[in-house]
């Protein structure tokens, strides 16, 4: 066995260790009543507290936070009160002729000491709501969330400390290091969300004790603007899914394919849709957050930069401002493929277009890509959705509008591959942070029992029977 004790967070680790079965016992009512702690505390005791802290953060828009923020993990909370109770119940399966005098079923175990490490763009929304997973699930936890937003993590972390004991849930502030030393433990499930780049090292790392994993990452996701839609409106839903939190969501558009015969129109109707939300001068509005630091800035003016520098038409925006990590709503036009904009996913509020013929042009360009987290589809031809949505592979597909697929409890939620492996929200994610144990319980003399050695020609025939008619 490998000795972790010179490990900086094996003690923690330990007393969760200690009092998993514990916290694991504990029947669905004292689960709710902690999750409800927990809902109580977001909306009213640290509601203020945490608007401040991601306003601090990146000036995010308290519209937003509570949105986003606030409302996604109230929301789990109320859907797991609903549920929780027949989740918990073991499950019944039938039994086939074969195995008769048993009978089985399948019961959710918690799977023990879980690991959920977060990223900075929606710090409480994909902190606590895996937190309200792993809970309703009865796991302990130890969250890591993201150094780059630092207010909401001291937030965080006392909203924690004052509803859990450390041996139960625990929040460790820091930069990577922390999440570096907590990956050489060996936890029971690691609950990732971040880049792919990152992933992949988390899964390294999950490999060693091999540790199951859900890997929430990242990626392109690309949006489809038909002939047929209805342009104005998707303007607008594109122009708020794509700037909502200054275009740092993971499913937000990232670029966007329009057929050819709208570019002009689409253009004009973007700089009305844009002036009209954000006013002439968009740095000025309130409803515009920031690029979360300098490191994210000139990452995203690079980009603009390097799309310049290849003939890249800016249609809107373009405009940037260092000293406040503001980027202007933007446009773009003939972005060549190896540029950054088209290798990179964007994260930030720049919006690349292509124009496009025919769909199968689309569908063979997504096909050469990895697989995205979304895939948004603006269109009312039932024929041509349904031939994209068959003919290409994504996380999530939202049609006639975008992102609004995450705000569903009832559908799974996460990528595919390069975008994510396993999925979160209601049911889905309870059962990420749960084993399904199988059980059968023998009540009679069952058909195999006749079958034990010493073989003979009657047994053979038996089991002849057994393949033939079973
Ligand atoms: P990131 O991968 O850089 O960091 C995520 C977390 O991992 C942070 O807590 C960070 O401290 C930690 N981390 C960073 N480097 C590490 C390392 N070498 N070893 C161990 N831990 C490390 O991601 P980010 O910049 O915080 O977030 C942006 C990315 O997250 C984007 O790719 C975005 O698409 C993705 N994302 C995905 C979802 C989803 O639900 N699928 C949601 C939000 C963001």
């Amino acid at each position: 066995m490998t000795d972790y004790s010179d490990n900086r967070y094996f003690k923690l680790f330990e007393k969760q260790k200690a009092n998993q079965f514990a916290v694991g016992r504990t029947h669905y009512k004292e689960r709710l009543k902690k999750l409800k702690a927990l809902q109580f505390a977001l909306e009213k005791t640290y509601k203020q507290e945490l608007r401040d802290a991601l306003y601090a953060d990146f000036k995010k828009p308290q519209l937003e936070t509570d949105l986003t923020e606030i409302y996604p993990v109230v929301d789990e909370i109320n859907f797991v009160a609903s549920n929780l109770k027949s989740w918990l119940k073991r499950q019944k399966v039938d039994t086939p002729l074969a195995l008769l005098g048993s009978s089985s079923w399948i019961k959710n175990e918690p799977k023990g000491v879980c690991l959920i490490i977060s990223p900075w763009n929606f710090p409480v929304n994909l902190t606590f709501g895996p937190l309200v997973s792993a809970i309703a699930a009865g796991n302990t936890v130890i969250l890591k969330p993201s150094e780059m937003t630092p207010h909401t993590s001291k937030v965080m972390q006392a909203i924690v400390s004052d509803l859990f004991n450390d041996n139960e849930v625990a929040l460790l502030e820091g930069d990577v290091e922390v999440s570096q030393e907590l990956l050489k433990l060996p936890f029971n499930h690691i609950f990732f969300t971040g880049s792919p780049q990152v992933g992949k090292i988390v899964m390294k790392a999950a490999s060693e004790h091999l540790t199951s994993v859900t890997l929430e990452l990242g990626g392109k996701s690309p949006v489809i603007i038909d002939d047929t839609s209805n342009l104005d409106k998707a303007v607008k839903k594109i122009i708020f899914g794509k700037f909502l939190n200054a275009g740092q969501t993971c499913i937000a558009p990232d670029y966007v394919f329009i057929n050819d015969s709208i570019k002009a129109e689409f253009i004009q109707t973007f700089k009305t849709t844009l002036k009209a939300f954000y006013s002439e001068n968009p740095s000025e509005s309130d409803s515009l957050g920031r690029i979360v630091n300098q490191k994210h800035f000139e990452r995203l003016k690079s980009y603009l930069d390097d799309a310049s520098s290849r003939n890249a038409s800016i249609e809107v925006g373009g405009v940037s401002d260092e000293k406040d990590n503001y980027i202007e709503p933007t446009l773009v036009f003939e972005v060549s493929e190896d540029s950054e904009l088209m290798q990179n996913e964007i994260f930030g509020p720049i919006l690349p277009v292509k124009t496009y013929k025919v769909i199968d042009e689309v569908i063979d360009y997504i096909n050469s890509k990895e697989k995205p987290l979304a895939l948004y589809i603006f269109s009312k031809n039932k024929k041509r959705t349904t031939q994209i949505i068959n003919n290409t592979r994504a996380g999530s597909t939202c049609i006639n509008h975008n992102l609004l697929q995450f705000l569903n409890h009832n559908l799974p939620f996460g990528g595919s591959n390069n975008s994510g492996i396993g999925k979160s929200h209601g049911y889905f994610g309870f059962l990420e942070f749960s084993n399904q144990r199988s059980v059968l319980k023998q009540h009679t003399l069952g058909a195999v029992d006749l079958l034990m050695p010493p073989y003979s020609s009657f047994k053979q025939k038996l089991v002849d029977l057994t393949i033939k008619w079973f």
